[in-house]
């Protein structure tokens, strides 16, 4: 057994093997001692390998996907081993003769399917990346559900589109490894890259490979491809065929996003825009969770991928918004396609799943009730007319799948076990065959049933009983007094003695024996049957797969349409226009997130401002101090942009926007540690970005550029980024900052205008008012804010005193009048530098300090006295 398990290992050097024994997977040698760090089991010992103790452990088959889900976690590959035949047909060509096993399945990140793996709520994509000497293709698939897309990229634009897609594995050719401009990107997906041999990447075998899956002779009928797309593809089919041992889902026709076909938002704008996660990585409190009223998995999994890839073409954005308006003006007709797709079971991955030859009773179950609720879907869109063309569109792809449906329903029982080889899924009346051998076993049973009345009358043991177990099978039980009556009574030749035990007696007898055989009998024919059955029902899904399929993603698109207008509903969001025009114009707009946000602790109602970026206005630089709303209306212009091209109501009175084809955001960036960059390089990094890229199509937001460095850098960077976003780049661009002097620019740069938060200043406190007017703020108000966090009342006054004193005139002088003069700030700036041995100064006399603190005596105060007694030193310093 060693020798084959070594075999199989050898053959998967870069996977845990998981080697089926039993009812257990059980691993071995530094597979086990890996294993068990990570799932916290049990090391134990098996046999010898060259005279070292072979290390094991193992996880139980029937619970084994739990584990499997922690070893993937941790970005470990696990090859299942399964036996390939029956021990006793092992055993009868020998008894030393090992059982057959095969590995059926690498399972790794990206080619999961089952629901315990997944989240219904995300996807889970496997993407692949080529390049020829044409360009750059990414494709990515999701086995869960088949869908497969292909794009063509740029190498600079690879780190941009892998954030918006955010995929669980990344497949890349080792010649693509080792090209060192990507070094820093393979860097920030090293735990998700899977590296392949370089043939697996060419691009005529991708074309094989894709033109075989489709059964195609040319791929021109799914569109033009790219030679890159290809062999992208072409290398996610080849490595689905590598994991799955030969078996591929079904997977839909490739589709194609075309250059320039969705908005390009670069990872660090997708992050700071908390887009579909937080800065910190959750969900909550993300624009995707604060807008998702979806009811199935399929359509929250579609609403993520549509709010990641905003479009940029007005007519398809304007389709979108059709069906969300239709949905939201129709109540009635909403409400009652939500309330049918909350009873949709996940029909995509149920399907994905059944065409892996990986599905059991309960998937077909899951096709017949998406079916259904399919039909009545159509019953509720053609009781209304007419519909908006997308709309009537899902309708179609619905279709009719009436006679599947009825099949289904027929032959499915009503509980149905999670495995087709568990059996007792078929329905009474479903097949006649089945329905006898079924009669034959209960028959049996209820015979067996009535055997105990006999028996107890015959050996004259009333409390007699015919028991089952695993080890006897059927059988008489009576209690160890009575065990006699039957061994000796008159029933002695009928009842066999079987076994002994401490208080019990039992024994078998021939009809026993022989119902039990016909019992078993017809519960494997039965079985064999089902499982027939359960293969035509299964062929019968597959045949009809495709259009399933359509079904299952029209009932997506409907869910995230009547999500959206259920949102704008509850909301109160609008229509937005979007054009080919550079037109941006929002009326009255809100922040989605820090709205609901508000709301939801009633913490007062969430200011709405206007935000007008007309050509001849396009650059507005806006100031205002702290805490008073800048970052909060610079991101909700941000937001109401994207939410408009995914094709969603936005949070405004009115919104018309010009398509915008790539969105900035340099938002407070956080120090990016694990890369080894300070917060201002990487400020700086994005910035160069944003000026090397943006057309006039393009929406920037900056907030706060310079800050990280001197006042005076920072503010010369600040200058000539806005010089060049209004010569240059020419785009629509909010900027933030705490640079007064730059509203200078206002009266050099035509299209730039100055724009401020209102403040209110009362009784000496000030009030933000979060409204943005025209005009530039003449304070900062930083000292305000300080107060309000809870800087000391001591080091308030102190810092106003020294804001007048700068204020006042000369800044070089005030700062000398101010290290000459004033206490609180001389100690520091006056002090000498660090003494060096040969001139160190001799040592001066205790300060008052020390002289105070050697006198406290530490055991003699209250605690009480002890505070009083720091805040008095506190005050001698
Ligand atoms: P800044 O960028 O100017 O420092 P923020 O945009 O971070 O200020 O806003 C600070 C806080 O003020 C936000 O967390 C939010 O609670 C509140 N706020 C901002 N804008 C508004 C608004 N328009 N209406 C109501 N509250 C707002």
């Amino acid at each position: 057994m060693m020798a084959q398990y070594l075999e199989i290992k050898r053959a998967h050097p870069d996977c845990l093997l998981f080697y089926r024994m039993g009812d257990f997977y059980e691993m071995f040698f530094q597979d086990a001692v890996q294993a068990a760090a990570v799932l916290d089991i049990a090391l134990t010992k098996r046999g010898q390998h060259l005279g070292e103790d072979i290390p094991m452990c193992g996880v139980p088959v029937h619970s084994h996907e739990n584990y499997l889900q922690r070893l993937i976690r941790q970005g470990i590959r696990v090859a299942i081993c399964e036996q390939m035949e029956d021990p006793a047909e092992a055993k009868k060509r020998g008894a030393k003769s090992v059982v057959k096993r095969g590995v059926i399945r690498i399972v790794t990140p990206g080619t999961l399917t089952e629901d315990s793996l997944l989240d219904s709520r995300s996807s889970n994509w496997l993407a692949a990346i080529a390049e020829t000497a044409g360009g750059v293709g990414l494709a990515w698939l999701e086995m869960s559900t088949g869908e497969l897309v292909v794009q063509p990229v740029e190498r600079v634009g690879l780190g941009a589109a892998l954030g918006r897609l955010d995929p669980q594995e990344v497949l890349i050719s080792e010649k693509l490894a080792q090209q060192p401009d990507l070094f820093e990107l393979w860097g920030e997906w090293k735990s998700r890259l899977t590296i392949q041999p370089n043939p697996r990447f060419d691009s005529e075998n991708g074309k094989q490979r894709l033109q075989s899956l489709y059964g195609v002779g040319t791929l021109d009928a799914f569109g033009l491809f790219t030679r890159a797309e290809v062999a992208a593809a072409g290398a996610l089919v080849g490595y689905v065929e590598l994991t799955q041992k030969g078996r591929v889902p079904r997977l839909s026709p490739p589709r194609r996003v075309g250059p320039g076909a969705v908005m390009e938002i670069d990872a660090s704008t997708r992050r700071n825009l908390e887009l579909t996660r937080t800065l910190t990585g959750e969900r909550r409190g993300s624009l995707l969770a604060t807008i998702d009223r979806t009811v199935t998995g399929a359509g929250a999994r579609l609403l993520s991928a549509h709010l990641s890839a905003p479009l940029t073409d007005p007519a398809a954005i304007a389709a979108r918004l059709d069906m969300v308006e239709f949905a939201q003006t129709e109540e009635r007709l909403r409400g009652g396609l939500r309330e049918t797709l909350r009873r949709c079971p996940d029909l995509e991955r149920a399907l994905s799943r059944l065409t892996l030859g990986r599905g059991g009773p309960r998937d077909l179950a899951a096709v017949r009730d998406g079916l259904i609720q399919a039909a009545i879907v159509r019953q509720l869109l053609n009781d209304v007319s007419p519909l908006p063309e997308g709309l009537a569109l899902v309708d179609r792809r619905l279709g009719e799948h009436g006679e599947l449906v009825g099949t289904l329903a027929q032959a499915l029982a009503p509980d149905l076990p999670l495995l087709a080889r568990d059996g007792g899924f078929i329905a009474r009346g479903y097949s006649y065959p089945l329905d006898e051998l079924v009669t034959l076993r209960d028959e049996s049973r209820r015979l067996i049933a009535g055997l105990q009345t006999k028996y107890a009358d015959l050996a004259g043991v009333p409390t007699l009983k015919v028991k089952h177990n695993n080890v006897l099978g059927y059988h008489i039980e009576v209690t160890a007094a009575h065990g006699d009556k039957l061994m000796t009574g008159k029933g002695r030749e009928t009842f066999m003695h079987r076994q002994t035990m401490a208080n019990a007696v039992r024994f078998g007898t021939v009809e026993l024996s022989d119902l039990e055989r016909r019992i078993s009998e017809a519960a494997d024919k039965a079985l064999a049957v089902e499982v027939g059955l359960f293969n035509e029902l299964v062929d019968a899904v597959t045949a009809r797969a495709d259009a399933i399929a359509l079904a299952a993603h029209a009932l997506a698109e409907l869910d995230v349409a009547t999500s959206l207008a259920e949102l704008a509903a509850e909301r109160r969001y609008t229509r937005p226009l979007i054009d080919d025009s550079l037109a941006f114009s929002i009326q009255g707009g809100r922040h989605p997130v820090v709205e609901a946000v508000l709301d939801a602790a009633h913490a007062g109602p969430f200011v709405a401002n206007d935000c007008d970026l007309a050509p001849d206005n396009r650059l507005w630089l806006l100031t205002g101090p702290n805490m008073a709303g800048k970052s909060t209306f610079l991101r909700q212009n941000a937001l109401i942009t994207v939410l408009a091209q995914i094709g969603s109501f936005v949070p405004a009175e009115r919104a018309h926007i010009g398509a915008v084809d790539r969105l900035y955001s340099r938002v407070g960036a956080a120090d990016d540690l694990a890369r080894g960059r300070s917060t201002f390089m990487v400020e700086m990094v994005e910035t160069a970005a944003i000026l090397n890229q943006s057309s006039a199509r393009a929406l920037v937001i900056l907030d706060e550029i310079g800050r990280g460095t001197a006042t005076f850098d920072g503010l010369s960077i600040a200058w000539a980024c806005v010089e060049s976003l209004h010569d240059v780049n020419r785009c629509r661009a909010l900027f933030a900052t705490h640079y007064h002097e730059l509203t200078m620019l206002a009266s050099k740069l035509p299209a730039l205008s100055c724009h401020t938060m209102r403040i209110k200043e009362w009784q000496g406190d000030v009030v933000f008012l979060h409204e943005v007017t025209a005009g530039s703020a003449d304070r900062s108000y930083g000292i305000h804010v300080a107060k309000l966090a809870g800087l000391p009342p001591a080091v308030v006054g102190r810092a106003e005193a020294v804001l007048k004193l700068l204020e006042s005139g000369d800044q070089n002088a005030a700062i000398h009048r101010l290290a000459e003069d004033l206490p609180l700030f001389s100690a520091a700036l006056k002090r000498a530098p660090a003494p060096t041995t040969d001139s160190a100064p001799p040592p001066s006399g205790p300060s008052p300090v020390e002289v105070a603190l050697r006198a406290i005596d530490p055991d003699s105060l209250t605690p009480r006295a002890a505070l009083d007694e720091l805040y008095r030193l506190r005050g001698m310093v």
